[in-house]
């Protein structure tokens, strides 16, 4: 054992450090970030199961929003010299990108990650904004309640799906996780601390999704459950033919009996096409639990289907059917660990993956990141469905990237700055490309923004978490500013906050 380590330091002194980190990346990941990670999980899980346990978070809660108003208020007795934003380190978000603006502006420290209070009468549950969905997932599917929208990565937090975006198999019937949101308590730009629904600051209310942080600190929201059943039932269907792939995702979509549908398409012409329904039993013999750690990654088990020509159906339980995309981050991990969904690795190593990626991001140094940037995409695309054949179209011949995502949701009519250009409600479709684009000609500005200009057209929107490379003009054509532009002027927030553009824009990140 001695001599094997001795001699892979030796390889690593032969060859250079930076060398094994980009070119072998796996042995670094492998060795260090997978037991790293699984310290961090039990260390947050231990601690927030410790708090809810022992009701210390709603005493200490007000406490920790007194906190946050005093920065602000010492913030403006300083002279308001730079912008605010929060003081969560850019590397410890899901988004790939680390904003450069952390390094300028003034950090505000928030550090609430808890959830509150379960009130089952009202059906709703409060929590502090770094409240993660795994830790949402363990507490309310314990107790027999769910979240109607629930954004499948477990590290994705309250603030950055309220402030950003989430969204959900469940979806096309709930809408984007803003949607389940029925109370915001925030800190403003003066340091007061304001709450707001649709019928209380109702402007604010429709403003804060997609906002980023740009109108005010997020303390607190509170977001509606339902209850739950133990197992989804879900239908495994092959399609082929682009056409009919996106004939019969729509009626899935359009169908309320399914409370859940989600599409991985494969190539141009096959895709599975997923239903499913939560239920009180299972048949005995069709049950799978995919969350075990010797499990296949989900997206490979999916392509069984497609392999095998054959549709199918099994009963999941409810929890790991929410987080199916978690260990494989959807089907990043098979480019930083390619052997990861062999049995043998699964068996021995499985229950330590995925590795955080926070570590990845801390870790990946400038090539990798460079190598990122330029050969490989990470997007999420918002269209309205009747575009969807087109929409994959584009995909194909600008990156050609698969798996595509697709995650239908319904978009009520609002005045934030996402809502479909009528008055009616209309059903969309989120794509989600994730990986290395196959085209011969992709150049990452020029085939990004090809994609941004087709989405603008239909009345689409990109997630703000990845690259955007539109212009300022080309960003508030995609979406609507004027509410948000108006209380921006109202609450002084011009001299606070960036604008939101200048927060996610290409410039603005690393
Ligand atoms: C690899 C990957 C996988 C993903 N998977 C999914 C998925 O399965 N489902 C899904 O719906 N989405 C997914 N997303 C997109 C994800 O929803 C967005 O990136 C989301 O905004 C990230 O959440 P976060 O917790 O990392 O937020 P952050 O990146 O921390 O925050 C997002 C924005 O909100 C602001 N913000 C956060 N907290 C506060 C606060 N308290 N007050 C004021 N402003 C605040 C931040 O300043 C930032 O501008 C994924 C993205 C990536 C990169």
């Amino acid at each position: 054992m001695l001599s094997l380590v001795v001699m892979f330091l030796l390889w690593i002194k032969v060859k250079g450090l930076d060398y094994v980190i980009v070119h072998q990346r796996w042995i670094f990941v492998c060795l260090f970030l997978l037991p790293l990670s699984v310290v961090f999980d039990v260390y947050y899980y231990v601690r927030a199961w410790l708090i809810f346990k022992m009701c210390s978070a709603p005493k200490q809660h007000d406490q920790r929003v007194r906190d946050i108003q005093r920065q602000v208020r010492e913030w403006r007795k300083e002279g308001r010299k730079a912008f605010m934003c929060t003081g969560r380190p850019g590397w410890l978000t899901v988004s790939l990108r680390v904003g450069k603006y952390k390094k300028t502006h003034k950090n505000i420290m928030i550090n609430m990650m808890d959830i509150l209070e379960v009130d089952t009468d009202r059906q709703v549950v409060r929590v502090e904004p770094l409240a993660n969905m795994g830790q949402v997932t363990a507490l309310l599917t314990s107790i027999g309640w769910t979240l109607p929208v629930l954004p499948e990565l477990d590290d994705l937090t309250v603030g950055g799906l309220v402030m950003g975006t989430g969204i959900e198999s469940s979806s096309h019937i709930y809408g984007l996780f803003q949607h389940i949101c029925v109370a915001y308590e925030l800190v403003l730009a003066d340091g007061s601390l304001v709450r707001c629904t649709e019928m209380e600051n109702s402007d604010l209310f429709h403003a804060i999704p997609w906002s980023c942080g740009s109108l005010g600190f997020l303390v607190a929201a509170e977001i509606k459950i339902v209850p739950a059943k133990p197992w989804v039932k879900l239908h495994y269907e092959p399609v082929r033919g682009l056409e009919n792939i996106c004939k019969r995702f729509t009626e899935a979509s359009e169908n309320k009996q399914n409370t859940f549908v989600e599409g991985l398409q494969y190539s141009l012409d096959s895709a599975v096409i997923m239903t499913g329904t939560m239920t009180d039993h299972a048949e005995p013999d069709k049950i799978n639990r995919i969350g075990l750690h010797f499990k296949p990654w989900f997206f490979k088990h999916v392509e069984g289907y497609l392999k095998g020509n054959r549709p199918g159906v099994e009963y999941i339980p409810l929890r790991q059917y929410y987080h199916r995309h978690t260990r494989s981050i959807f089907w990043e991990l098979q480019d930083i660990i390619p052997f990861g969904n062999n049995p043998l690795f699964r068996w021995l190593f499985g229950w330590m993956v995925p590795p955080k990626i926070s570590l990845l991001k801390l870790t990946q140094g400038e090539t990798i990141r460079r190598l990122y940037e330029q050969h490989h995409v990470v997007q999420d695309m918002l269209v309205p469905m009747k575009h969807l054949q087109a929409a994959i179209t584009r995909f194909h011949q600008d990156i050609d990237v698969y798996p595509l995502w697709l995650c239908p949701f319904l978009l009520p009519p609002g005045r934030g700055m996402v809502h479909p250009k009528g008055q009616e409600e209309e059903l969309y479709v989120d794509i989600g490309a994730y990986g290395e684009p196959k085209v011969k000609h992709f150049e990452a500005k020029a085939s990004t923004r090809q994609l941004e200009k087709f989405v603008r057209d239909v009345h689409g929107f990109q997630m703000l978490y990845a690259d955007v490379y539109m212009e300022r003009e080309e960003f508030w054509e995609m979406f609507d500013g004027k509410l948000y532009h108006r209380l921006r002027e109202e609450l002084g927030c011009k001299d606070a906050f960036p604008e939101v553009y200048d927060k996610i824009c290409k410039s603005a990140r690393h």
